[in-house]
């Protein structure tokens, strides 16, 4: 019976997600997610999408008889998921299983920034050890600093529990506060950036965050501010950002993700006082595996018993249709 359930997978997509898609279902591929694509036989035969996002309201009404868009990540801000809720049609993600994972990479960016590390390895590298000496000591350090956490949810909670490890105070801002958290809250971003000098944004991308890291932000953290994102670029104004850092507003910051990837601000990548990497908070095989099994089993859960493992919040109340 799911043999003749068609999936729709945009795109270059999860080998191990790929592989299970095919014994279970139908997999019809397009290039890119995107309507203009859409064939009168994939608007028939569509009941499904396997996507790591990018799914807009143009592509949901160009199939007729989609059920459910199984996303392949937590951050679904770029899956129009009010407009597939008005549709009937669910929307799941990949919650938890990569949460440590990502924590991790959080951590070793952090370090990165503050104690230039790869820039250190560089030095080895290229013979400036040997030639010229002992690499520079960092003017940064991790010693002393007060972490605010930007977005204290699963990923946020598993960044401070190791912080908490490291000895250095928390503090963090969301909408509302969490109860039973020892960390101190802050109603407002400004509050927190003020508060601290040391922000990490784990925040979702989305109209509610859009540019929320911004120039009176940046300012509030100080000049021995650091500023780490692990989130979604769109959160930061990054010409703010490299403003700031350029002009010593703030001292430092690493960044895993940007507005426009893979592009990166040109002022960015010239910074000195910048640790960057392509997106890869949750990137190794372990955890890109577990995913890949969480988006494929929310949609042989879906097909088979009418229901969603793990549904965003928009979509919680989509019903399957028979
Ligand atoms: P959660 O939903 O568990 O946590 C998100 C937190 O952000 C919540 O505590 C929420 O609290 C807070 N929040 C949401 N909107 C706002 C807002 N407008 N203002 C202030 N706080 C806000 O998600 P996860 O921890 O699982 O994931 C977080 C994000 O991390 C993902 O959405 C994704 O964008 C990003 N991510 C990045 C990865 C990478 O590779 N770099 C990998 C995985 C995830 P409240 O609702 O009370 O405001």
């Amino acid at each position: 019976q799911q043999q003749a359930v068609a999936i729709l997978v945009p795109g270059q997509f999860n080998d191990h997600a790929v592989g299970r898609i095919d014994r279970t279902f139908s997999r019809v591929w397009i290039e890119r997610p995107d309507a203009s694509l859409v064939t009168d036989e994939m608007r028939r035969a569509v009941r499904g999408i396997a996507a790591f996002g990018g799914i807009n309201a143009a592509l949901i009404d160009a199939l007729p008889n989609l059920e459910v868009i199984a996303n392949f990540g937590v951050g679904y801000d770029s899956v129009d998921a009010g407009h597939a809720a008005r549709r009937g049609v669910m929307v799941t993600n990949t919650p938890d299983v990569l949460t440590e994972e990502v924590a991790d990479t959080a951590i070793g960016l952090l370090i990165n920034t503050v104690r230039e590390l790869p820039r250190a390895e560089t030095w080895l590298r290229d013979g400036s050890w040997a030639r010229n000496g002992n690499y520079p000591l960092s003017r940064l350090t991790l010693r002393g600093r007060r972490v605010g956490i930007f977005g204290m949810g699963r990923i946020g909670l598993a960044i401070a529990r190791r912080l908490e490890a490291f000895g250095l105070p928390i503090a963090y801002h969301n909408r509302r506060q969490v109860e039973g958290l020892p960390y101190e809250y802050h109603g407002t971003l400004k509050g927190l950036a003020e508060a601290v000098d040391t922000l990490i944004s784990v925040a979702p991308g989305g109209a509610s965050t859009e540019r929320a890291v911004n120039a009176e932000i940046l300012s509030a953290l100080g000049p021995n501010g650091v500023f780490v994102n692990i989130g979604r670029g769109s959160t930061v104004d990054e010409a703010a950002l490299a403003a700031a850092l350029a002009g010593g507003t703030i001292a430092a910051a690493g960044l895993d993700v940007f507005a426009d990837e893979p592009n990166v601000p040109p002022a960015l990548l010239a910074a000195p006082n910048t640790s960057l990497l392509p997106h890869v908070g949750s990137a190794s095989e372990h955890t890109r595996r577990a995913m890949a099994d969480l988006c494929v089993d929310n949609l042989i859960s879906w097909f088979s018993e009418r229901r969603a493992l793990t549904p965003v919040p928009e979509t919680e109340k989509v019903k399957a249709r028979s």
